[in-house]
C-alpha cells in the first residue's frame, strides 16, 4: 500500500481521486489548528493526527512530524480555517498566516472576493451581468466589465480546446434536466428544440466594444462549469495582496492553494473513488496550484437503475457517458476547472491527449468501466492515501 502503482495495479474499482475529499480530510486537520491557533501548526496537527491515527492521515502526518523533529525551533505560524457558504457550494477557506488576527484578516479578503464575483456573474442573482446577458439574448448586445469578458473568452478557449466538450451555452439544457431539483428527463423532441439555443459558437464576444452578445432568445451563459475555479484563482490572490503567507481556498472541490503549510512541502491534497464514498485512492502534494474535479457522482439521479448527472454532453444534451471522474492539476482555478468539464465530456483517450499537450498540467481520469488512467507528469507524484 506504499505507492501510487500498487493502488494502479490494485483490483479494478480501487481507483480514483477527488478533491473533495481533501477538503473534508484537510478541513478536519486545519479545524484542529484552528483550535489551537496561538501554538505551532505542528503541534496542532499532531493532535489531529493522534485522534485520526488509524485512519487515512498518517501520510500528512509524517510529513508534518518530521518537520517538528530535531531542534529546530518550531515555526510559529497560525493557521486559521473558516467556512461559508457562496455560489451556492460550501466555500471553505484556510490561511497560514504571522497571528490570529491576520488569518481571519486575510480569510475575510478571501472571502469578500467571492462574494463580489457572486454578485458580478451568478445566474441566479437578476442583477448580475451574466444575467443581464442571459435576459437580452435574441434583442441587444450587453455591455459587460472587462472581468466577464475576459472568464467568458477564458471560457471559449476551454470550448476550443475540448473540442466543444465545454460548452458555456449548455444552461437551456441544464435547466431542462434540473438535475438538482426537479429531476426529469427531457424527451428527444425536447432536447431537439433546445439545439439552437446551445449552440456556444453563436455567441458574439467584442472585445473592443466590450459587449456581449446571445442571438436566439433563450440562449443562457452558464458559467458553472468554470466559475468556481475563476473565483478559487481570485479569492487567493486577495489573500496574498491582504497579507496571507499561505492559503487554501475550496469551493466544494475547486480548490486552489498558494504557499504552504508551516513546515510541510504544500498542501496534501486526496484523490477520492467516484463509487465508494469515503475511500482515497492517492495524495499529492499541491504547492502554488490549483485541483478541480468533474465527476458523475455528486450531483445525481437514478432512474430505472440509470444515473443521470449534471454533466451533459452538448452533442446529445443527455449526460456524458465515458467518465466516471475527471480530475485536474495544473497552475490556474479556471484552467482546471474547465478542463475537467469539458475532458469529462471529450473522454479518457482524447482527454488524456490533450493533458499531454498542455504543459504544466495533469489529470487522473476515472472512465466509465472504473479504470483509472494517469498523466505522465502524475505518475511520480502520486502517493496512497
Ligand atoms: P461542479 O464542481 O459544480 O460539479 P463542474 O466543474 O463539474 O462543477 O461543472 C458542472 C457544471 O457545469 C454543471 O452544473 C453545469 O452548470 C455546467 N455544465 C454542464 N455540462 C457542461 C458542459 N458540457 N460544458 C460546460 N459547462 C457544463
Ligand atoms: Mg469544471
Amino acid at each position: 500500500m506504499s505507492s501510487a502503482l500498487w493502488l494502479f495495479e490494485s483490483s479494478a474499482g480501487f481507483l480514483c481521486i477527488d478533491a473533495n475529499f481533501f477538503a473534508g480530510l484537510y478541513n478536519f486537520l486545519l479545524s484542529m489548528g484552528e483550535q489551537s491557533c496561538r501554538t505551532s501548526m505542528c503541534e496542532s496537527v499532531i493532535m489531529a493526527g493522534k485522534i485520526l491515527h488509524a485512519g487515512t492521515l498518517f501520510l500528512f502526518l509524517s510529513l508534518v512530524m518530521t518537520g517538528c523533529a530535531g531542534v529546530t525551533p518550531l515555526s510559529h505560524h497560525v493557521v486559521v480555517k473558516r467556512a461559508q457558504m457562496h455560489m451556492g457550494t460550501l466555500v471553505t477557506i484556510t490561511a497560514v498566516a504571522s497571528d490570529l488576527e491576520a488569518g481571519h484578516r486575510v480569510i475575510q479578503a478571501g472571502f469578500n472576493e467571492i462574494k463580489r464575483l457572486e454578485r458580478l456573474l451568478s445566474t441566479w442573482i437578476p442583477e448580475s451581468e451574466l444575467s443581464q446577458v442571459n435576459a437580452e439574448s435574441g434583442r441587444r448586445p450587453v455591455t459587460v466589465s472587462r472581468e466577464t469578458l475576459d472568464l467568458v473568452a477564458r471560457s471559449m478557449e476551454m470550448a476550443r480546446l475540448t473540442e466543444g466538450g465545454f460548452n458555456i451555452a449548455v444552461g437551456p439544457a441544464v435547466e431542462a434536466w434540473s438535475v438538482t431539483e426537479r429531476q426529469r428527463i427531457p424527451s428527444d423532441e425536447e432536447l431537439q428544440r433546445l439545439k439552437v439555443l446551445v449552440d456556444a459558437v453563436a455567441i458574439q464576444i467584442d472585445m473592443t466594444g466590450q459587449t456581449i452578445f446571445l442571438p436566439h432568445q433563450g440562449m443562457k451563459i452558464d458559467v458553472g462549469g468554470i466559475g468556481k475555479g475563476y473565483a478559487a484563482d481570485r479569492a487567493a490572490e486577495a489573500m496574498k495582496k491582504a497579507g496571507a503567507q499561505g492559503g487554501v481556498v475550496a469551493l466544494a472541490g475547486d480548490i486552489k492553494t498558494f504557499g504552504a503549510l508551516p513546515d510541510a512541502a504544500g498542501f496534501p491534497v486526496g484523490i477520492k473513488h467516484p463509487r465508494k464514498e469515503g475511500v482515497v485512492i492517492a495524495v499529492s502534494d499541491l504547492q502554488d496550484e490549483a485541483i478541480s474535479t468533474a465527476g458523475d457522482y455528486e450531483r445525481f439521479f437514478e432512474r430505472d437503475g440509470v444515473r443521470y448527472h449534471h454533466i451533459l454532453d452538448p452533442q446529445t444534451l443527455r449526460p456524458a457517458r465515458s467518465c466516471q471522474s475527471v480530475t485536474v492539476i495544473g497552475k490556474e482555478g479556471v484552467l482546471v476547472d474547465g478542463l475537467d468539464t469539458g475532458i469529462f465530456v471529450l473522454g479518457p483517450e482524447r482527454g488524456m491527449a490533450l493533458i499531454e499537450r498542455l504543459a504544466g498540467v495533469e489529470a487522473v481520469i476515472i472512465d466509465d468501466q472504473g479504470r483509472m488512467i494517469l498523466s505522465s507528469g502524475l505518475r511520480s507524484r502520486l502517493r496512497a492515501p
